[in-house]
């Protein structure tokens, strides 16, 4: 068994389970005991100022330069130890599928389920090579678990390996599944100058660029008047929500959408005849189709105003994240240069794409730190079908080390 794949078994032993209803920070207490974990192996593998942060539940530690490497761009790593919210973290038996066959894996004869290719195409790639699955019950964890184990073992390799390298940071964060954990990253205590989040999927994963994002609050006044006497006075607001959601592009929805097409996602609509509200999510990968985006909704509130009435439909918009790519082209495009390079070095193809998402980097990029995605090796996140390939955790781990070397 591999450094990589002894630590992995060993951090998804531990729970760490975010909560979507938490009032606290982090929103579960068991996230620091793999912190604590951590923490204890950094020191032990003589990283340098190791810190954890009791409070927040944050993890920092650097691996000093080595043999000259002193003024090189210091460049940084971060995975996060929460896992998501939507399947049990509790638990969690891993197996191994040795030398797989391409065929349908049981994860559970009693509860009968089985991760199938027929099901997960994706699976075909990995004949001959060694899976980790689940027992069908928890969810994996190598979201990002296989992040963590892949910086640990890179850190361990470069602290006894003698290679030179520039100074290298760490850091384990929290909360990343519920979102907001991000917020409390300290980026001057990181100090690394760029930095990569190891939290992609399989071999070959390299992401720079994700949503812009937007969610809308729509918010409509009706007039109510006996059924008996509506006529010509009467504005029913539920036939208002409803028709403001059949105004917007009917193709340009989630369901009708992939790659770099954006969308009109309506999250919920509730109301009767005096009060009616609308929930948005916009989302697009092109800053000036997402500003448009954004000012058709607000056209279409202005419309409706126009037709029932001054202040009927009142809209409010609010910015979430930008894509990340604004930040990484101009200056930063080094990342995805060398990122694609020391694959390539280990035999591994590239795979640039969109997330159609949002990823901690984004976060990061604009607040300074450019970070964009590496792949972990896993799939299937968030549920009990959640694999991961062991080659692709060792290539993740030795592709972190390269990158540390390249500087
Ligand atoms: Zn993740």
């Amino acid at each position: 068994m591999t450094d990589v794949i002894e630590k992995f078994l060993r951090y998804i032993a531990v729970d760490t389970q975010s909560s979507e209803e938490s009032e606290t920070f982090p929103s579960t207490e068991k996230q620091k005991n793999l912190a604590r974990m951590l923490y204890d192996e950094l020191c032990e593998m003589g990283a340098a100022d190791v810190y954890f942060n009791e409070r927040d539940c944050f993890v920092y530690a650097k691996i000093p330069a080595a043999d000259g490497g002193e003024s090189a761009r210091r460049l940084g790593f971060i995975a996060h130890m929460d896992t998501s919210p939507e399947a049990s973290g509790s638990g969690v038996k891993a197996r191994f599928v040795e030398n797989y066959d391409g065929g349908d894996i049981l994860l559970n004869a009693e509860k009968n389920i089985t991760l199938s290719p027929a099901q997960f195409p994706e699976l075909a790639a990995y004949r001959g090579k060694t899976l980790i699955v689940t027992d069908g019950t928890t969810l994996l964890g190598a979201d990002d678990k296989a992040g963590v184990a892949e910086i640990m073992a890179a850190a361990q390799r470069l602290l006894t390996s003698g290679l030179p390298h520039g100074e290298i940071c760490i850091a384990f964060t929290p909360d990343e599944e519920i979102g907001g954990g991000i917020d409390k990253f300290d980026i001057e205590h990181f100090g690394a100058d760029a930095a990569y989040t190891i939290d992609g999927g399989g071999l070959g994963e390299l992401e720079f660029e994700n949503f812009n994002a937007a969610s809308a609050h729509i918010t409509i006044t009706g007039l109510n008047v006996h059924t008996g006497e509506a006529k010509g006075k009467m504005i029913n607001a539920a036939q208002l929500a409803a028709e403001y959601e059949m105004l917007l592009p009917a193709a340009e929805k989630p369901e009708h959408t992939e790659g770099y097409e954006g969308f009109f996602h309506l999250l919920s609509i509730s109301g009767d005849t005096s009060r009616a509200e609308l929930k948005y999510l916009i989302r697009d990968h092109d800053r000036a189709k997402f500003e448009s985006r954004k000012e058709l909704m607000r056209r279409t509130a202005d419309l409706l105003n126009a037709k029932y009435g001054k202040g009927r439909v009142q809209i409010e918009i609010s910015d979430t994240y930008y894509n990340m790519r604004e930040k990484i082209e101009p200056q930063n495009m080094f990342l995805i240069e060398n990122a694609a390079e020391c694959m390539k070095e280990l035999g591994v193809q590239p795979k640039i794409q969109p997330i159609r998402g949002g990823t901690d980097g984004a976060n990061l990029s604009f607040r300074g730190l450019p970070c964009p995605n590496l792949f972990t090796g896993g799939h299937n996140y968030h549920g009990v079908y959640e694999y991961v390939c062991a080659e692709s955790m060792e290539l993740a781990a030795e592709l972190i080390v390269k990158l540390a070397c390249k500087g």
